[in-house]
């Protein structure tokens, strides 16, 4: 099937669909120049995979916000793209449930998506880990100019509001997605590898729940061999003729 066949079935899976839940993966937000982790051109082949280790930033936290301060935490000159537009305007058309998204850029924000589950939190978002108190990353990128680390107003440690290796995930949104997944006649995922799990294990959850499950993506995934349908293409080009698609109803 072409493009536009695909963006046809697309629809019409979107409309026999009562509910319909999103995933979405790195792969959505590399066109708005966001690598992705895992990728050709993704950030652990220029970054050390400790990185994101918890005992890492907690015993050198100079270390990791001289690496991660505007490789990851500066996103403010970064635009949302076609496929983060698109998935607002179903939302808005109630086409869609919501988006679950396993990127940590606020892009679907962005672009104007309400109902956003952030499974691994939020590059944008900060918290001292002492006191609660919360800070944003134009706080945080300000305090970085004068010190190594940014301390909160109390002397605490200021922590990203993101998912470590070695931390849970936040139990609520956690909580969130399963009860979106499970209610799905139709779950889609978007630019997602469906390797990490527990992310990975919703799209099965819902299928065992009876949803059907389209996996769009380019290139393999860790769950091919039990989608219902694969489209293997480019995001944002597919989302942009969808987008067109809509506009001529
Ligand atoms: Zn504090």
């Amino acid at each position: 099937m072409n493009l536009e066949e695909l963006a046809e079935e697309f629809l019409e899976f979107l409309d026999e669909s009562e509910s319909t839940a999103i995933l979405t993966g790195a792969g959505v937000s590399t066109a708005s120049g966001i690598p992705d982790f895992r990728g050709p051109q993704g950030l652990y082949k220029k970054l050390p995979q400790y990185i994101f280790d918890l005992d890492f930033f907690l015993s050198q936290p100079a270390e990791y916000y001289k690496i991660a301060a505007d490789r990851i935490h500066n996103l403010f000159n970064k635009e949302p793209n076609a496929t983060h537009r698109l998935l607002a305007m179903l939302e808005k058309k109630g086409m869609i449930e919501g988006v679950i998204t396993q990127n940590i850029d606020g892009l679907h924000q962005k672009a104007g998506s309400k109902k956003v589950i952030e499974l691994h939190g939020n590059a944008q978002k900060f918290f001292c880990m002492s006191c609660g108190k919360r800070y944003t990353a134009e706080d945080v990128l300000k305090m970085l100019e004068v010190s190594d680390v940014p301390k909160c107003t109390c002397g605490g440690l200021i922590k990203p509001d993101v998912v470590f290796f070695g931390e849970a995930l936040p139990e609520s949104a956690m909580a969130e997605a399963y009860i979106l997944s499970e209610n799905a006649e139709l779950f889609i995922t978007m630019g997602s590898s469906l390797v990490v799990y527990p992310a990975a294990h919703l799209p099965t959850f819902a299928k065992q729940k009876g949803a059907k499950l389209l996996i769009i993506n380019q290139g393999e995934t860790g769950l091919d061999y039990i989608a219902d349908k694969k489209y293997e293409c480019d995001l944002a080009e597919f989302s942009e003729r969808i987008i067109s698609l809509l506009g001529e109803v």
